[in-house]
């Protein structure tokens, strides 16, 4: 089976995220030799271009996750293209690529919105969402459980799955190692989006932080 590793790279909105976690996350890739694919938020790259170069030169796919991570459903259509132009122009200079045609809506959420779809689509780009998440910016989740969630939901998935992780929470690094070899041992195969099958994008989980659950990530 085909797994695609997916990081949101924004600025935590979460107490306790200790700095380096990202650094970890980087360097735990790397020694697996495994390639991701980080969305990066436009105003991260400007706070980090450091280490979004470092995500570069780990041969890890990049993504479009927005300049402001804002609600895109509360964007006009002009706000819209300024916010994914910006954080494109930001992502290009930090690193020479091009992050078309990945995009993921901040909290993959566009409200069902198709407006925003064909917004996208007319830039170059399409919304990514993700078949498994294991809710790991929850400050309680353990390592273990989140490889346990990642683990079992991406065996269930089938016959490819897009993982949800984001680069801050303290648990991620530690879990990473051991989601990296389960999966190997069941005979995943990771890949960047780029690599993964095109029937692999459909099916998604809803998206996460909505309002009305209460929870903002
Ligand atoms: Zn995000």
């Amino acid at each position: 089976m085909q797994i695609a590793l997916t990081f949101d790279a924004e600025h935590p909105d979460r107490p306790h995220c200790p700095p380096g976690v990202v650094d970890q996350i980087i360097a735990a890739l790397g020694k697996a030799k495994v390639r991701a694919t980080f969305f990066l938020q436009g105003r991260w790259v400007e706070a980090y271009p450091h280490v979004t170069q470092e995500i570069g030169r780990g041969a890890h796919r990049i993504g479009n996750h927005s300049f402001y991570h804002a609600r895109l459903t509360l964007l006009s259509d002009e706000g819209l293209i300024r916010d994914i132009e910006a954080a494109e122009q930001v992502i290009k200079t930090a690193t020479g690529e091009d992050p078309k045609p990945w995009f993921r809506c901040p909290w993959g959420d566009y409200g069902n919105d198709s407006r925003i779809l064909q917004m996208l689509t007319d830039l170059g780009y399409r919304h990514v969402g993700w078949h498994v998440q294991a809710d790991e910016w929850e400050i309680a989740r353990t390592p273990r459980q989140i490889a346990d969630a990642l683990v079992s939901g991406a065996l269930a998935a089938g016959e490819s799955a897009i993982i949800l992780l984001h680069t801050w929470p303290a648990s991620v690094p530690a879990a990473l190692p051991v989601i990296i070899h389960r999966l190997q041992d069941a005979g995943g195969e990771f890949v960047t989006l780029d690599d993964l099958r095109p029937s692999a994008f459909q099916g998604y989980l809803p998206a996460v932080g909505r309002a009305e659950q209460g929870r903002v990530i």
